[in-house]
């Protein structure tokens, strides 16, 4: 047996089973010359034909999943016609040669890019360029036709053409030696609720074709051609995984309510429409985050007020319950392909959230617009991010109440009282916590970036990835306070940030007096069946003690205990 460890892991579930090896299919390109006007003519032609049905493909893709939106503007890209026709003209090659130069060019632009995403995205060019190149060859693009059987998936990395054509019902779970928590292959992953480990460096040079695997997506363990006992107890384990959450599954549309009554909420963090019918199937009670930066880093343009609307007003009308939208938190890690941000030493403390939308006011009218006009079908709350002072405060309130007023010209009709918060998320709005608590009419802590702010540990950095945790005092303290500052003025307080689904936080968090806790909308039955076990008092007194500890290591074995 052997074993691997993987230290980005980003979902939960266990998958057992043979192991299906993606194919990394190379058919050899032609060097045949395109030497005479009717040859260059006729290869030009090829490659527009090819280019065309690949677009055709890709926007039938595109109708089911946003993310082939990126890819149907990359094969349409008027650069990259420009210059497989530039180089079929003046080099004399052929279609095959001139696309797979031209997309390679584009492939190392994005790649040597250090934001992380539009790093990613170069498995985006590298996809439709693989389908360009399949159709001129006239080869078959689905890498998955001989998969007949459920396995785990493993590749060298998934692009998102590959995870569309899948039978889901033969995918077992996903191992990828590339790719990041960021890429295509990890959201659909979450969202499809398959155990999936990116960024295993080394799992291909430990399976082979006929190789079986064990693999814990919420440890990161791999173990390649286990033992039949050790495989066995791995079963089980699985079984009783499958048992609990199923058990969890059949609770969760009872309200969370603790032993001594205190009612809480347990609410999900989506990103998209397809994380929202997640959602429903999971019976959560409302969305506390909305990331609504994903249907802005899908697209090929600043989404319209028209389609914002349409999402909004779909999300809520499906969900049936409040959804929190926070506004566009671009920036720092994530950028936009159809905006340039100029460069910046550290991005995480430059343009981002609130401040880009600040500064470009025109879109942040266009997103208030769409989700109070979506107030009017459902309940809905808006919350800003990255708050540092209260003249952000003032002005993004400002904003928001003129644009009622334009509404409100235009007879359009929205929800007047709707609620506006913000995400409690740098050490500044935590200083300011009882000033911001008196404008605000809820807080809700984000301790992705909460923790990442206060500790000054960049939070993907994977070399001090032991530096960044939430368990340390200094961040305890934090969302101690900013609960309390919360409560003093008489507003809700919740968490968004990862922290809220962490099951060994669940206890302090109640103590602290949390009223709503927001997470991956998978792990919601399993705080909820926590939270009904919990006596709310003795948490309160247990926090108590918990806030006098002195390190984060005293901290988390006071709550294993
Ligand atoms: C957070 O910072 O905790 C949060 C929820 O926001 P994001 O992870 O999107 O920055
Ligand atoms: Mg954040």
């Amino acid at each position: 047996m052997k074993e691997l460890i993987v230290s980005k892991v980003f979902s939960h579930g266990i998958a057992i089973g043979p192991v299906f090896l993606v194919p990394e299919e190379y058919t050899t390109v032609s060097d045949a010359k395109a030497e005479t006007e009717a040859k260059i003519e006729s290869e030009i032609q090829r490659f527009e034909t090819a280019a065309e049905k690949v677009a055709q493909d890709l926007s039938l893709l595109a109708q089911n999943n946003k993310i082939f939106a990126g890819h149907v503007s990359i094969i349409k890209d008027f650069t990259l016609h420009d210059a497989v026709k530039h180089k079929i003209r003046e080099q004399h090659i052929n279609a095959e040669q001139a696309s797979e130069a031209s997309i390679e060019e584009l492939r190392c632009i994005f790649q040597s890019m250090d934001d992380p995403y539009m790093k990613e995205r170069a498995a985006d060019i590298t996809d439709v360029g693989d389908q360009l190149l399949a159709c001129l060859q006239n080869r078959c693009a689905d890498k998955f036709a001989a998969l007949k059987t459920p396995s785990v998936i493993i590749a060298r990395n998934l692009v998102p053409s590959d995870t569309a054509r899948l039978n889901q019902d033969l995918v077992l779970g996903f191992i990828t030696e590339e790719g990041g928590v960021t890429s295509h292959v990890s959201i659909m992953a979450k969202s499809l609720n398959i155990p999936a480990l990116v960024g295993a460096t080394g799992i291909l040079d430990l399976v082979k074709e006929d190789s079986h695997v064990v693999m814990d997506a919420g440890t990161g363990e791999i173990y390649v051609d286990p033992e039949p006992d050790f495989a066995k107890n791995f079963s089980a384990k699985k079984k009783k995984l499958e048992e609990e959450n199923a058990a969890y599954l059949a609770d969760a549309g009872l309200p969370t309510v603790t032993k001594d009554n205190r009612q809480l909420k347990v609410y999900a963090n989506v990103g998209s429409l397809k994380d929202i019918e997640q959602a429903v199937s999971l019976r959560v009670d409302g969305v506390g985050l909305f990331r609504t930066e994903f249907l802005y880093m899908e697209n090929s343009h600043f989404p319209t007020e028209e389609e914002q609307f349409e999402v909004y007003r779909k999300a809520v009308e499906t969900l049936g319950h409040e959804i929190i939208i926070r506004t566009l938190d671009i920036g720092g890690d994530k950028e936009l392909s159809y905006f340039q941000f100029k460069p910046e030493q550290n991005p995480f403390l430059g343009l981002r959230a609130i401040r880009f939308c600040l500064k470009n006011p025109d879109i942040f009218r266009t997103q208030i617009r769409a989700i109070l006009r979506a107030s009017h079908y459902g309940p809905l709350r808006i919350m800003l991010p990255m708050l540092i002072s209260l003249e952000e405060a003032e002005s993004a309130l400002e904003l928001i109440r003129q644009v009622k007023q334009e509404l409100t010209r235009e007879q359009i009709p929205f929800d007047d009282k709707i609620q506006v918060g913000m995400m409690m998320e740098t050490p500044a709005a935590v200083f300011c916590a009882d000033e911001f608590a008196q404008m605000m009419d809820f807080f809700s802590i984000g301790t992705n970036d909460l923790t990442q702010y206060t500790l000054a540990v960049d939070r993907g950095n994977q070399e001090i990835r032991d530096l960044y945790d939430p368990f340390y005092p200094a961040v305890i303290r934090a969302i101690s306070h900013i609960i309390k500052a919360g409560h003093k003025a008489g507003i809700e307080v919740g968490m968004c940030g990862e922290f809220a689904g962490d099951r060994r936080s669940t206890k302090l968090l109640l103590g602290l007096g949390l009223d709503e806790f927001s997470m991956s909308a998978s792990d919601t039955p399993r705080i909820k069946a926590a939270l009904r076990s919990m006596n709310y008092n003795d948490e309160q007194k247990h926090a108590q003690e918990i806030l006098q500890l002195r390190h984060a290591k005293e901290i988390k074995s006071a709550l294993d205990n």
